[in-house]
């Protein structure tokens, strides 16, 4: 299950997390509460959150993987996906 993060230095670049816009993440650093990463849906990057006020979950490549392929399997369905989406294989 991922895990929701309290602090951003409970992720070190390598780590996998989901953004607040639910994109599956490379990060690539923390710097003051603050997560920064690459979406692995599009390649957008700096993805910046914010810890705890982003609700950042930290991914294992197993999910990571399930979220760039499926989406995240867990939201709930009134909640509008952004743009996301549409990458995302059916
Ligand atoms: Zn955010």
């Amino acid at each position: 299950m991922p895990i929701l993060l309290d602090d951003a230095e409970e992720l070190e670049p390598g780590d996998f997390y989901e953004d607040c816009a639910y994109h599956p993440c490379l990060c690539t650093g923390t710097d003051m509460g603050m997560v920064e990463g690459i979406s692995l849906v599009d390649g957008s990057y700096p993805r910046q959150c914010g810890v705890p006020q982003c609700d950042v979950r930290k991914l294992t490549l197993e999910e990571a993987i399930h979220w760039r392929l499926h989406g995240p399997p867990d939201v709930p369905t009134e909640i509008e996906l952004t743009d996301a989406q549409k990458y995302w294989i059916k």
